[in-house]
């Protein structure tokens, strides 16, 4: 077991601290959002510890995807969603806040619910040079 001392969500997941648990198995834990911005906003997390998206590796991730997706279908089956975003915030500059990997599961009932993602438009890019920069490296 991956574990870090410091790390909330390890602390949930070792019973250390209460959250209200949607799942569990060996590999995978869900709870509800302490601050949820629409109602149901689950969270979908390793229960080793990665620090986030990128260092998860493949197979736990595929295991916390599938969780998130029931999760999201029974939020439109049973809570009434209308649709769900799914988010993992990967690094303090897009947001993260805890540093053990997670997904956020988020009913959408309006599109003026608590959930807002804004996406402003670079302007000027070269969108062959920036897809050649990073095709190289994948
Ligand atoms: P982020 O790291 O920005 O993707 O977000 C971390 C999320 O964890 C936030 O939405 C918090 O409200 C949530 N959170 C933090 N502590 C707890 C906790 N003890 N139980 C449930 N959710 C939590």
């Amino acid at each position: 077991m991956k574990y870090d001392v410091n790390c909330i969500f390890c602390k949930i997941v070792n019973g250390d601290i209460p959250c209200a648990k949607l799942y569990e198995d060996d590999d995978v834990m869900a709870f509800l959002d302490v601050n949820p911005v629409t109602y149901g906003h689950a969270l979908v997390i390793s229960k080793d510890h990665y620090a986030n998206f990128l260092s998860t590796p493949k197979d736990v991730m595929n295991k916390v995807m599938n969780v998130a997706q029931r999760i999201g279908q029974v939020q439109i089956e049973q809570l009434g969603a209308k649709g769900i975003n799914i988010l993992t915030n990967c690094k303090e500059a897009a947001g993260q806040e805890v540093q053990h990997f997670h997904v956020h599961v988020i009913p959408r009932y309006t599109s003026s619910d608590g959930f807002k993602l804004e996406l402003k438009q670079l302007k000027d890019v070269n969108l062959p040079a920036i897809a050649k920069e990073i095709k190289e490296k994948l």
